[in-house]
């Protein structure tokens, strides 16, 4: 264990504190790693982390080249069909699913993969945000169907709040993308990040994908690794 590891431990449990004073119990902390040096990522695992968040393709096959890891990948970034090829051999679950065309790229080059469905954030006039990332509200119980028949396991559903207003903005998201979960009957609600966790822990999140709060400012990553 490194200081460095240390930070990172004392971080997990500042989160998690904020988790339990919120309310909940069972929340799995998904440590996102994003433009951070593979240390956070070993950071993360001593800690007892079993899985880390990524969001570029690049960055992925860079960081990662070195495979086997003892820690699992998941790729929660807005994927292009065509980055499905190289992330198939390290990535373990692709979590922000968002349409036809990726579930059967998915289909195709990681069969069996399993998945969430991208949830587009509902803004404060109950429509779902335009232009951003995730699979309307209405679109999802369809989007879902469709993973499932190509074979891929669809665990549960997962958003980002909108881009403005707060972390209370994000509190209709999370209320709709709960209970699109339950009645679907899915077992994964992931919906929470750093600045608004508590948020997602009163609406029933099952896991709170946490960056800054655990590694500090994100640096600047170069487009290369875009
Ligand atoms: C970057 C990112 C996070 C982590 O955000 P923080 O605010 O740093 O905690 C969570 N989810 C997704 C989809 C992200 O891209």
């Amino acid at each position: 264990m490194t200081a460095y590891d240390d930070a990172v431990a004392d971080r997990l449990q500042a989160v998690r504190d904020r988790i339990a004073r919120a309310g909940g119990s069972d929340v799995d902390v998904l440590p996102v790693t994003k433009s951070f040096p593979i240390e956070a990522c070993w950071a993360a695992y001593h800690a007892g982390c079993a899985a880390v968040g990524e969001n570029y393709a690049q960055e992925v096959v860079a960081k990662f080249a070195a495979a086997p890891l003892p820690f699992a990948v998941h790729f929660i970034g807005q994927l292009q069909t065509n980055k499905v090829k190289m992330l198939a051999p390290v990535v373990s679950l692709y979590g922000a699913v968002d349409r036809v065309a990726l579930v059967q790229e998915l289909a195709k080059r990681a069969p069996g993969a399993r998945v969430l469905v991208q949830v587009a954030a509902v803004a404060a006039e109950g429509e779902s945000e335009v232009g951003k990332a995730g699979c309307a509200l209405v679109d999802v119980p369809a989007l879902v169907e469709a993973a499932t028949a190509v074979g891929l396991r669809v665990e549960g559903l997962m958003a980002v709040g909108p881009t403005r207003g707060g972390p209370q903005a994000a509190r209709a998201t999370f209320r709709a993308v709960r209970a699109l979960v339950s009645r679907l009957g899915l077992a994964t609600c992931s919906m929470g990040m750093s600045e608004d966790l508590e948020v997602a822990v009163e609406e029933g999140t099952t896991q709170v994908r946490i960056g800054t709060a655990l590694f500090g400012e994100r640096p600047h990553l170069g487009s290369a690794l875009r």
